[in-house]
């Protein structure tokens, strides 16, 4: 495919939300453009397992990613690999300037989805042990730590699946939380005491210790103030996400007050010709929720520069 530099539509962001608004941009008529900073998918490749998108009895984020992928690029390009530095709003000539890392690009319209990022724990050794027994990832590292002890840092889907993925591969698993309740999906809850997963409640790590790599952690214990000092080979964070929308603020797109932004229901922001679509304008992170809004933002997109 020809990178023309006059688009109707460019995409920031090539996770589901993304992806799916470029095929809808295609099939209706406008020019689209796809770019990411990284490769297809964002956090969705992952995913160890995904259980609740529909036609899919159970399939791992990485495939899952690589089938739309495969789907999309028939419509659409895709740039991987070209972060976006900025972009310049001219409203007078009602276009938008997108300049990356390569190359710059001229469109009617923009739509945000720049997904989030994993949130940091803020555990004192936590920087430090980064690569060296501490992850953000299961799927990516857990590998490394078969028939081995991890902590797995959090109490939601992603710190019930993470877990549960090690335990699959051969891991020795305690999960920490510092609350007596999961906020993970009923379903995951029950899965992880099938599938006899230690879990140390009320509880939190205060620090992470080792020489070269992870060698203890410190388990501060709310309810007793009681500290121990526990021998783990890895620690795997998974304590939330944060909204990536830099480059939305920038323009002057709102946001609330965690950084998300906000959209109305076709996916507007509070500027023209500015839409938002995926897990950066909050609420239910899920993919399938993330393919709609961005289908619906494209159309919005196609709504508005016809009204126009
Ligand atoms: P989350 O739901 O926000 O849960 C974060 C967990 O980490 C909470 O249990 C929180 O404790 C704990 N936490 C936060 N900061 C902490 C800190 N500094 N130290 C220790 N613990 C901390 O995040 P998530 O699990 O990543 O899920 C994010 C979104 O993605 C959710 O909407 C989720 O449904 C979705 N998701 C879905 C799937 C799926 O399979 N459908 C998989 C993964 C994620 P508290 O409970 O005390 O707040």
């Amino acid at each position: 495919m020809m990178t023309k530099k006059d688009y109707d539509l460019v995409v920031v962001g090539a996770g589901p939300a993304g992806m799916t608004a470029g095929m809808y941009g295609v099939r209706s008529g406008l020019e689209t453009l796809v770019i990411d900073k990284g490769i297809s998918g964002g956090m969705s490749n992952e995913a160890p397992e995904i259980e609740n998108y529909p036609g899919f009895k159970k399939v791992k984020g990485m495939e899952l990613v690589e089938r739309m992928k495969e789907h999309v690029a028939q419509y659409v390009e895709i740039k991987e690999l070209e972060e976006v530095e900025r972009i310049e709003l001219n409203a007078k000539e009602k276009q938008a300037v997108v300049f990356t890392e390569k190359d710059t690009y001229v469109t009617k319209s923009i739509l945000v989805s720049t997904g989030t990022r994993h949130r940091k724990s803020g555990v004192k050794g936590e920087d430090d042990f980064l690569g060296r027994g501490v992850s953000y990832c299961a799927t990516c590292d857990g590998f490394f730590f078969r028939g081995k002890s991890v902590m797995v840092v959090g109490g939601g889907d992603s710190a019930a699946r993470e877990a549960l993925h090690l335990k699959n591969i051969g891991c020795n698993v305690t999960v920490i939380h510092r609350r007596d309740k999961l906020r993970a999906e009923p379903y995951l809850q029950k899965k992880l005491m099938q599938a006899d997963v230690t879990i140390l409640w009320n509880s939190v790590i205060k620090e992470i210790m080792g020489d070269n790599i992870v060698k203890t952690v410190v388990i501060h214990n709310k309810d007793t103030g009681v500290e121990d000092e526990l021998p783990v080979n890895g620690v795997f964070i998974a304590v939330g996400e944060e909204p990536m929308s830099k480059l939305a603020a920038q323009i002057g797109v709102s946001v609330d007050n965690n950084g998300y932004i906000i959209t109305d229901k076709s996916q507007r922001t509070n500027i023209e010709r500015v839409y938002a679509a995926g897990d950066i304008t909050g609420g239910v992170r899920q993919i399938v929720v993330a393919c709609a809004e961005g289908a619906t933002a494209a159309l919005s997109a196609y709504d508005d520069l016809l009204a126009s």
